[in-house]
């Protein structure tokens, strides 16, 4: 037991990497703490791009100067052409026109932002009665003849402290079926329109937006967000008694819109054909500029190459930047990536790593593969332990985009992020360039960088 300690803690003979390759580890690592590349990458792409929506003109605004940027680093760049969603939010507007305790002649207002890709209300807007029920149970229990032509809010609550004790994704998953089913579910029984309570845990009364879903044979209905303060109200309200809102949404969904995932290749010296991907999405939802979600992770994967430039590092294998197109909307980059390769491809996929849950401290990296790739990453561990970053785990998966590059065996990878704030500010007009912390974002920067290396360097390809 002791040796295996040892052994493990001095990167012995059975390790993939000889003790120069571990020394060219930390060098990445330290590099990327001191380097200020991806945060000024990031506060390009928020604050003078901006918001990112698929289809729209800062989208490709996004492709073109992230293109740009990787050639400048001296990577083969390809634009890979796919198609994407082009949805465009208008007004958006609500208030409660009557309720108990109403003062005569007033309205209140409600803070409530559009789902994508919710069709519009009439020009005039549309009023009706809101129906509240917490979950899919409340509705079953309704009888039907209450939410036909009524306005249904699903107002199903953020687990809070289950964010701040596991993690916000476990908070997030338990309220997003409600965002993405909501539609369905209502117009099912009837409803005019749906509200969700916005899916997150951010105070100030700020709005969560976010993809949610139509299906054929079912009527399309407004759907939009309200913030958690303007739910707990209209809940309160209609706990005493018929409460009306006047909204107002304006959406279009336009013809799909060509757009492109940016791929870019610093080749591999002895296996150029081998890949390991290092990714984000480019795209981004429009209420903020996208700093969080998912500017943070393009940032530092096209870190881990300017990195490999500046130091002069040419690993064997082809490191190979992507940043997916309209993962916001339904991952459609990701799905041409997938038709575009062919299996002979994907068995030279060697690693695929992505980081989208934003750029909070990484406690270590998360792994979908088999149990032997945990075993094989430990001196990659260790040479991450001095930013904090050294636990991995193994997890069914690692990134939306890189899902699919999972279920075809490639060993996949993502950063471990403190992801208990993420929700906070995710999909919210708060995700801007402030909420990134420089300091974690280079931490995420160095585990990027140092996994894609010692994946694209090590002696034989990680076991799958
Ligand atoms: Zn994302």
């Amino acid at each position: 037991m002791r040796d295996r300690i040892m052994a493990r803690i001095m990167g012995n003979g059975t390790s993939a990497w000889t003790p120069e390759q571990l020394a060219t580890m930390a060098r990445l690592r330290d590099a990327a703490i001191a380097d200020p590349y991806a945060l000024d990458e990031l506060r390009h792409l928020t604050n003078n791009i901006g918001p990112r929506l698929s289809g729209s003109p800062q989208a490709q605004a996004a492709v073109e100067y992230v293109a740009a940027e990787m050639k400048a680093l001296g990577a083969d760049v390809a634009l890979e052409k796919t198609s994407v969603p082009h949805w465009v939010r208008g007004a958006e507007t609500g208030e409660l026109v009557s309720w108990p305790g109403q003062t005569p002649g007033t309205t209140q207002k409600v803070v409530l932002t559009a789902l994508g890709p919710s069709v519009a209300t009439p020009v005039e807007g549309l009023t009706a009665e809101v129906v509240v029920v917490n979950n899919w149970a409340g509705l079953k229990a309704l009888d039907p003849a209450k939410v036909k032509g009524k306005i249904l809010l699903f107002n199903k609550k953020f687990d809070k402290p289950l964010a701040a004790q596991e993690g916000g994704i476990y908070a997030y998953g338990d309220a997003v079926v409600y965002r993405a089913a909501g539609p369905l579910a209502a117009a099912s029984a009837g409803a005019a329109a749906v509200l969700v309570r916005a899916v997150g845990g951010a105070d100030y009364r700020i709005p969560h937006t976010g993809q949610t879903m139509y299906a054929p044979g079912v009527d399309k209905i407004p759907a939009a967000a309200v913030t958690a303060e303007d739910a707990d109200t209209i809940a309160d309200l209609a706990s005493q008694g018929p409460v009306k809102l006047h909204m107002v949404l304006t959406p279009q969904t336009l013809p799909d819109a060509p757009s492109y995932n940016i791929i870019a290749d610093w080749k591999g010296t002895e296996h150029p054909e081998q890949v390991v991907v290092v990714s984000g999405h480019l795209d981004s939802w429009d209420l903020g500029t996208g700093a969080i979600d998912d500017g943070a992770g393009v940032v530092v994967s096209m870190q881990a190459i300017h990195l490999m430039q500046k130091l002069g590092i040419h690993p064997k294998r082809t490191i190979r930047f992507i940043a997916w197109m309209s993962e916001e909307e339904g991952s459609q980059g990701a799905a041409t990536y997938m038709k575009e390769h062919s299996a002979a491809d994907f068995a030279n996929h060697i690693g695929a790593l992505e980081s989208d849950l934003g750029a909070g401290h990484p406690d270590g990296v998360v792994w979908a593969g088999k149990p032997a790739l945990g075993e094989w990453l430990q001196p990659v561990a260790n040479a991450l332990e001095p930013i904090g970053a050294q636990t991995f785990r193994s997890s069914p998966e690692t990134g939306e985009d890189i899902n699919g590059l999972t279920e075809k065996g490639v060993p996949s990878f993502a950063p471990s992020q403190d992801g208990r704030y993420y929700f906070n500010y995710h999909h919210t007009p708060a995700d801007t360039f402030d909420k990134v912390n420089p300091r974690e974002l280079a931490e995420n920067a160095a585990v990027m960088t140092v996994v894609a290396y010692a994946l694209a360097d090590s002696k034989d390809p990680a076991p799958r």
